[in-house]
């Protein structure tokens, strides 16, 4: 849902995204979208006293998409920090300090792997 305006030579663009749902029923999950969510949201809370909520997020643009200039500097940037200038770093303790020498060592490879994958994924959402 996007609509253009033009005032004067301004493009102006606006995007409305509106999500509503219900503490009780979904908890933070919308249950619905677009237009017509927050009138549901009210009618909802109305007939079972649920507390409902709705969030609108509001994007407003002016101006036509370019390239930005300072995105290609953060890129030059970050292409000159990885090769050849060293990186700052903070001075070494001196040698009665004890040395890191867990610094390059992995994580332990002890616990299957399988369980992480298996929390990781995604809940099926069933409206
Ligand atoms: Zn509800």
């Amino acid at each position: 849902m996007s609509k253009r305006m033009s005032f004067a030579d301004r493009p102006t663009f606006t995007s409305r995204d509106v999500r509503a749902g219900c503490f009780v029923c979904g908890g933070t999950d919308p249950l619905w979208i677009g237009g017509h969510a927050q009138g549901v949201a009210a009618r909802h809370h109305d007939a079972t006293k649920h507390q409902t909520w709705t969030d609108v997020y509001m994007a407003i643009r002016y101006g036509e998409y370019a390239v930005d200039d300072r995105q290609t500097d953060i890129e030059d940037a970050i292409a000159s920090a990885s090769s050849g200038d060293r990186p700052v770093a903070a001075p070494l303790p001196g040698n009665d300090a004890p040395t890191v020498t867990a610094a390059g060592v992995s994580a332990p490879q002890g616990r299957s792997s399988k369980h992480a994958l298996t929390a990781a994924e995604p809940e099926i959402q069933t409206p």
